[in-house]
């Protein structure tokens, strides 16, 4: 049988991937040490596994070499973690994201092969932190240590003015590369776009610049 993701790991994080995988049609194999964990997961997942995912032999039984993208969502257990993302980078898997629990867990998942590394708490954390600095912020994508993305509802302020006028690029450094209204996008917004209250507008910048547009005008 063909599958399309194994998910390693079925706490929280690791249960809603395999929930949302699987309610999007995908063949997801569910691992985890845990019986009940399994039985909890039995009828979600296509097929669902108690297995300790340290060990090799077991998981080449299981057949995970056939499958192209494989999550690890192991939590605490740094070090079973850590040991499991060997394992599959030994057995040539493809694709292999895991989720880090420290910065310290990130640097070694990234050294030993993993391929996409995610902090899910540290990430969610940045993005409410700047929603919770601003109503008017309405999420946060970090695209670099010093490089950010962010998606602002225009306020008062910016009401019936345009781009130029605002002068965002000259000003703060920053660039609009979208302005949502409804349920329309404009993906290369003019310079003389009149702003509307409670458009949104998708600003990309360096983090001090778009401090300093988010106090100014946001
Ligand atoms: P959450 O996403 O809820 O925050 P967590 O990050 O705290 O979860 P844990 O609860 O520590 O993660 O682990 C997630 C799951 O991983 C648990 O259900 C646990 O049984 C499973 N697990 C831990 N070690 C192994 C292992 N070696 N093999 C298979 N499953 C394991
Ligand atoms: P994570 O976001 O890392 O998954 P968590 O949701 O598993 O965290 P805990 O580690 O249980 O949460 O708790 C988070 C923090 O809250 C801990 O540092 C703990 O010391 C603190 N904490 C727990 N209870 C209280 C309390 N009653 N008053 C103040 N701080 C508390
Ligand atoms: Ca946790």
């Amino acid at each position: 049988m063909k599958r399309d993701y194994a998910v390693i790991g079925l706490g929280r994080f690791g249960g809603s991937i395999c929930k949302e995988l699987s309610q999007e049609g995908m063949q997801v194999l569910a691992i985890d040490a845990d019986q009940d964990k399994i039985n909890e997961f039995k009828n979600i997942a296509s097929y669902a596994v108690i297995a300790d995912s340290t060990d090799e032999a077991t998981l080449k039984e299981l057949g995970i070499k056939n499958i192209d993208h494989v999550i690890v969502a192991i939590g605490d257990n740094i070090q079973a973690s850590i040991l499991t993302t060997v394992v599959l980078t030994d057995l040539g898997i493809k694709k292999i994201t895991v989720k880090a629990q420290n910065d310290y867990h990130e640097k070694i998942l990234n050294r030993i092969g993993a391929n996409q590394v995610v902090h899910p708490e540290r990430d969610m954390g940045k993005r409410i932190a700047h929603n919770i600095i601003s109503n008017n912020i309405l999420d946060y994508l970090e695209l670099s240590d010093d490089y950010s993305i962010v998606e602002v509802k225009a306020g008062k302020k910016m009401h019936g003015k345009t781009l130029v006028e605002l002068d965002i690029r000259a000003n703060y450094g920053c660039n609009v590369v979208a302005i949502k209204r409804d349920k329309d996008i404009n993906v290369s917004p003019a310079a003389d776009e009149l702003l509307k209250e409670d458009d949104v507008l998708i600003v990309i910048g360096a983090d001090k610049d778009l401090s300093r547009f988010e106090k100014h005008l946001v």
